[in-house]
């Protein structure tokens, strides 16, 4: 069989061209994690061009670096053109679950890098067939998805002014704060105050990315739950979801795993250890959209809630999380789409729409995004 011949017989819709470009786009305002801190997000822009024609974007990000997952944009770059883009060439566009395996066996431990790739195939695949992404994957059962509003670590009156600012105006109604930049005490009293302060007005979840031990979370989950939080998502390291499992038993809020649940494999093992209440559904961290539906269907099969998460991502990845999470049956806890609007300017010729705290789909084939090139030239890398 030639490269991109179909086992059926039929006429192959070849991929004949990919390109990348790193793009640096500022922020609205810094954005602190426990770990890090952003003022720009970096995005690594696949365009992927088919034998007709027809040209997919797929973009590559990471949480502002890579302390999150250990890949980085610049990494990304090389891991993408050298190695997976030979993958790639001469494929068949629409074999885009073959694609997927494909690029997991040459870079199986560089999910960021692979997702931005297999996005750019799901986008040619959509447009060269006329369809939206959402009814390639079956169908969506929602056409706007609820978007918590993301904080950073910053002191408690900010916290209050910026959601009361945004509850007024009726741009969202919950809220999720980033921990663990400061002893915990000091953190627990300053989200205190925030939940206090707004609480019975809004959801409010944290974030702890990890940096509590298991004593610390015994001693401060019940203050926090007791202020007005409702959910925290990864107070434990990533591994230890053994201790997981015994607050979820121990303590009245939501325990939702992030680094904890990458694959499916992740979320069979927290199923069976009933370590989570919830699953953060990243189409990066899982390596593409392939194996993030995969997730979502183990959270689906383990009774298992699922949020809609976010890596900063432009119109584009936003988009594209949009088509995935509309799709996925359940979304209880709703999505964090948050990127577009954090971001200072769009790359976008159809800018992410937000109305009354939710995101609005795009019509059109594809994720329905395509890419302003002034931009590009713009805020590219040189
Ligand atoms: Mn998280």
């Amino acid at each position: 069989m030639t490269p991109g011949a179909r086992p059926d017989g039929a006429s192959a819709l070849c991929v004949v061209d990919l390109r990348t470009w790193i793009l640096d786009i500022p922020l609205i305002r810094p954005h602190k994690f426990a770990t890090a801190e952003m003022d720009t997000q970096a995005v690594l822009l696949v365009r992927l061009e088919v034998e007709d024609g027809t040209v997919g974007w797929g973009e590559g990000v990471v949480p502002g670096g890579p302390w999150w997952g250990g890949e980085s944009i610049e990494g990304m770059e090389v891991l993408v053109n050298r190695y997976l883009a030979p993958q790639v060439i001469g494929h068949d566009v629409l074999g885009v679950e073959a694609l997927a395996l494909r690029l997991a066996k040459v870079a199986g431990g560089a999910p960021f890098a692979r997702a931005g790739v297999e996005m750019a195939a799901w986008d040619a695949a959509g447009r060269a067939l006329g369809v939206p992404v959402h009814q390639l994957l079956g169908g969506r059962h929602r056409d706007r998805l609820p978007v918590t509003w993301a904080m950073g670590a910053e002191p408690a009156d900010v916290l209050v002014a910026e959601a009361q600012h945004l509850l007024d105006t009726g741009r969202h109604g919950s809220f999720k704060l980033k921990m663990g930049a400061m002893p915990a005490e000091q953190d627990v009293l300053r989200v205190a105050k925030v939940a206090e302060a707004i609480g019975d007005r809004a959801r409010i979840s944290v974030d702890l990315n990890g940096s509590w031990d298991e004593h610390a979370a015994r001693r401060w989950l019940p203050v926090l739950a007791e202020a007005g939080v409702t959910l925290v998502e990864q107070p434990l390291p990533a591994a230890h979801t053994g201790g997981l499992a015994s607050l979820r038993d121990n303590s009245s809020l939501a325990i939702m795993a992030d680094e904890s649940v990458w694959t499916a494999s992740d979320a069979i093992r927290i199923a069976q250890d009933r370590s989570a209440d919830a699953f953060a559904l990243k189409i990066a961290k899982s390596g593409g959209i392939r194996s993030v539906r995969q997730v979502a269907a183990v959270a689906e099969a383990a009774g298992i809630g699922c949020y809609g998460g976010t890596t900063i991502e432009t119109s584009l990845g936003t988009a594209a999380s949009a088509h995935v999470f509309s799709s996925t049956a359940s979304l209880d806890w709703g999505t964090e789409l948050f990127g577009p609007l954090i971001l200072a300017d769009d790359i976008t010729n159809e800018p992410a729409v937000y109305r009354d705290g939710n995101l609005l789909m795009q019509a059109g084939p594809g994720f329905g995004v395509t890419i302003d090139e002034d931009k590009v030239a713009k805020y590219g890398r040189v």
